[in-house]
């Protein structure tokens, strides 16, 4: 579904990501991990283009990201993301903020988009907060909202930037819980976290970067117990 075939990318005279190659395929789950500044936000958004790749191939179900032809709207409509930092609409309601994508990309009904956006905040667990604003919500439950807008446009990749990082400890149990749920449902994931709970239960592979680079690829149960390389023993130590 995914492939980077020797992509490179710079930031001026920054190598930012060098020679990466990666296949993710339909229904997989791939954790990426790494120190700060290694490149993971810079490799997860090269896949919808919100950053353009320096050369090399990089392929979503077939089509170039980087080809002029192909496109781009279509190709992000696809794409599910998640970050940090939510993003949600503050002047919005939660309701809103999931049913406008839907009705202004795929020009569906209001009452077809409310419809869904129920049917996913019922997934994600806060149906009850439908008219509330996003500053009236928990970082845990604004994050649900998020994911719930990403899922309201039936992508079939979602890709996660740290969900996690920047909430209080009480509030990540929750949303990773609803990420597990979906993965176990079959969703393609790509998933920046540092979680490890998570990688174990539900990755298929956990993808190490530093300074630009995939170093490792292993299954979350090699990787955690004996990671090959020294750089990701190091990290590991240093995190766990
Ligand atoms: P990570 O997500 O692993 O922390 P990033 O992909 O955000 O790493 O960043 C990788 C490197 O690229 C960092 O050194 C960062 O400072 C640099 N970088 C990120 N975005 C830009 C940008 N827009 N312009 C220049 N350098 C950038
Ligand atoms: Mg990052």
């Amino acid at each position: 579904m995914i492939t980077f075939e020797g992509v490179n990318k710079h930031y001026g005279d920054f190598h930012v990501l060098k020679d990466i190659n990666l296949e993710i395929h339909k229904g997989e789950v791939v954790v990426v991990i790494g120190p700060s500044g290694s490149g993971k936000s810079t490799m997860l958004r090269c896949i919808n283009r919100l950053e353009t790749i320096s050369d090399g191939k990089l392929l979503v179900n077939s089509a170039r990201v980087e080809d002029k032809n192909t496109d781009i709207n279509k190709l992000r409509r696809n794409i599910g993301m998640v970050f940090q930092h939510f993003h949600l609409y503050p002047h919005k309601t939660v309701l809103q903020n999931i049913t406008l994508a839907p009705m202004k990309v795929l020009g569906i009904s209001q009452e077809e988009a409310k419809e869904t956006a129920m049917y996913y905040l019922n997934k994600v667990g806060i149906p009850d907060k439908a008219s509330s604003y996003p500053s009236q919500l928990s970082g845990g439950q604004q994050q649900r909202v998020a994911i719930a807008r990403g899922l309201a446009m039936k992508p079939e990749v979602m890709l996660f930037d740290e969900p996690t990082s920047a909430l209080d400890p009480e509030m990540i149990g929750e949303v990773l819980d609803v990420m597990k749920a979906l993965a176990k449902e079959g969703m393609t994931m790509v998933v920046v976290t540092h979680e490890m709970g998570f990688a174990r239960e539900v990755a298929d592979r956990v993808v190490f970067m530093d300074e630009g680079r995939i170093i490792e690829e292993a299954t979350p149960a090699e990787f955690y117990a004996n990671p090959r390389e020294e750089r990701a023993r190091l990290f590991l130590s240093r995190i766990l």
